[in-house]
């Protein structure tokens, strides 16, 4: 039976027409919908995708090219910030002042066969660039589980996959445009600005806007992916055999339960076929079954875990295949935050152990499956994997839930294994605790800071919290 299936069979039948959904045993919607208020006659609001950041621009404008770009920027009143899609979680984008999108800067500038390298304006949205490099035989060597981003924004902030042989996006790049509030436009690579290359290759926004950036890829390709529910410390004690089994392996550990979902992607065969069918709303099922039995005195957990080893023990493989560009992401349709931070490599299964076992002893209301993806080391400056090779942790709270006393206890326990969050994504620390994430580069970023944007015209309250500017 398929998981979409059996999931919403077992809360027709099973769960909740034996327990009853009783009134008043769900979470309670903590978080408003929607920050912001629209005022006819007033400046339109700006808002993320996770629905936790807004911010009302005094002036808003979409560049349709270099020029433009330019002159905006110089001209710029107050705090500017770039925004791509709007997908970040952290406070990275908002300002009163001026926000420049990157939505008008899109689509492919050239391509190099024999390099297998293309250029493409930085605005173009993960879900175009795949078409986009497909139409010359390339694609890029990896890409995360879902394509809304923009490129500019992906690269900003290291946006990655996974896979023990790859890096994150950043880590593909070979060249970009950037262009800087004193009104230059920046080619940077490994021989011409070599610094500013190392530092805008992951900015947070912080150096200027990307106009163009050139990518290495590989020649394009098919994939095959095989989703399959096991149990965790089954998956933990082969996990080093499967990341070197697999072209990318990752895994969703699911709170309050021995299981996760395995997703497992290799190069497609021939006669590899799609069989089953995601679940973009299979999130929303085990939100419904946990609902409906954890508040059951004494034995809620208990009975949490036994419905979903019923309901998802049974279930067949989900197997996607085709263009890698198609296969890679997913739809996703219910509305979460997220936190991540990537610790070392080796430290991924304690630290993942540990937050589990946190949440089940501390009975934190926090039921969403956890994200496990591991991702090679790279040498850019303020990369989440610069130095180390990593793995990164998810954790992610309904939209509508309070993430932020769950976020908390968690986010301590990422500290205790020297955890690096994701800039895109929910955390708290600033200045004095990054400064020691980075040993090596921090201050060299802060140069290449300042000599870009003496007057900090980039800097909003997140990132002034950040580089302690
Ligand atoms: C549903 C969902 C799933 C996600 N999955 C993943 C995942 O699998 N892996 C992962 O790593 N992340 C993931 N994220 C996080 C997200 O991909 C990152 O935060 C990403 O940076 C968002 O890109 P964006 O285009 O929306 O950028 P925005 O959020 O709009 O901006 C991000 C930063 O980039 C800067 N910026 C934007 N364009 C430019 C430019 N041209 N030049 C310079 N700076 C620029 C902005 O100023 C800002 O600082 C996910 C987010 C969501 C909502």
């Amino acid at each position: 039976m398929k998981r979409r299936t059996f999931l919403r069979n077992s809360l027709a039948v099973g769960v909740s027409g034996a327990l009853g959904t009783l009134a008043g045993c769900g979470f309670k919607s903590s978080e408003p919908q929607s920050p912001v208020t629209f005022a006819p006659g007033q400046a339109m609001p700006w808002i993320n995708w996770a629905g936790n950041q807004s911010c009302t621009p005094d002036w808003r404008f979409s560049p349709t090219s270099e020029d433009e770009l330019i002159a905006a920027l110089k001209s710029a009143k107050g705090v500017v910030r770039a925004v791509g899609a709007g997908h970040s979680f952290s406070a990275v984008v908002p300002t009163d002042d001026t926000l420049i999108s990157t939505d008008l800067l899109s689509g492919l500038v050239r391509h190099d066969p024999e390099k297998m390298q293309a250029t493409l304006l930085a605005g173009t949205r993960l879900h175009d660039m795949g078409p986009l490099l497909q139409s010359v035989g390339q694609a890029i060597p990896n890409m995360p589980d879902m394509d809304y981003p923009a490129l500019g924004g992906a690269i900003a902030n290291s946006v990655h996959a996974t896979g023990t042989s790859f890096g994150s996006m950043s880590s593909y790049v070979v060249g970009m445009k950037l262009a800087t509030v004193s009104g230059e436009l920046l080619e940077c690579n490994a021989e011409t600005n070599t610094e500013i290359f190392q530092a805008a290759r992951t900015s947070i926004g912080a150096l200027g806007i990307m106009s163009e950036i050139t990518l290495q890829n590989h020649p394009s390709y098919d994939l095959t992916e095989v989703n399959k529910v096991e149990k965790m410390e089954d998956v933990f004690a082969e996990m080093e055999a499967r990341c070197k089994a697999h072209r990318h392996f990752e895994c969703f550990p699911i709170p309050y339960s021995s299981l996760c979902v395995t997703v497992a992607t290799d190069i497609a065969r021939p006669g590899d076929k799609t069989i089953g069918e995601d679940d973009p709303q299979a999130v929303n099922s085990f939100r419904k079954v946990f609902e409906s039995v954890s508040w059951v005195p004494l034995v809620g957990q208990a009975l949490y875990e036994k419905v979903l080893a019923t309901a998802l023990g049974g279930m067949e493989e989900v197997i996607r295949t085709g263009p890698a560009y198609q296969v890679f992401p997913h739809v996703r349709m219910v509305r979460f935050r997220e936190m991540e931070y990537t610790v070392p490599a080796e430290a991924g299964p304690a630290c993942t152990r540990e937050i589990l076992d946190t949440i089940k002893a501390k009975n934190l209301p926090l039921c969403f499956p956890l994200e496990y993806r591991y991702v090679k080391a790279d040498d850019i400056w303020l990369s989440m994997f610069e130095g180390q090779d990593g793995c990164s942790i998810s954790v992610h709270q309904y939209g509508d839930l309070d993430y932020k006393a769950v976020f908390a206890e968690i986010e301590l326990i990422f500290w205790k294994y020297g955890g690096r969050p994701h800039w895109g994504k929910i955390h708290t620390l600033g200045e004095k605790q990054l400064t020691q994430l980075y040993p090596r580069h921090w201050q060299d970023f802060q140069e290449v800071r300042r000599e870009l944007d003496p007057q900090g015209k980039l800097m909003n309250a997140h990132l002034k919290a950040l580089f302690g500017a």
